[in-house]
């Protein structure tokens, strides 16, 4: 399975939350922008690595559902996500 890193540039982020209904493990802060939540999926038990400062949060996932995270990163208006395969 791809080890792949999930990046939200907190610069870009807009509050418009596209990403949200394409990945439920994106989810709202307390500032009103997208951060990730691995545990906030209500279906699938995710597990993940997050990483956050003042500029981006980066999520590290080991699991089937990069299309998943690459669907939010297509919707998002403002390009705020990447998603990148990572090597072991
Ligand atoms: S779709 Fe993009 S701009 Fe909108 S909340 Fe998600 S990351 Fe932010």
């Amino acid at each position: 399975m791809p080890r792949y890193e999930v990046t939200i540039e907190k610069d870009a982020c807009d509050g418009v939350f596209a990403c949200l209904t394409r990945d439920p493990r994106f989810v709202e802060d307390e500032d009103g922008l997208a951060t990730i939540d691995p545990g906030a999926d209500p279906v699938y038990d995710c597990e993940g690595e997050l990483t956050e400062t003042a500029e981006r949060v980066v999520a590290t996932f080991d699991d089937d559902r990069i299309d998943e995270a690459r669907r939010a990163a297509t919707a998002c208006p403002t390009d705020a996500i990447v998603v990148d395969e990572v090597d072991e």
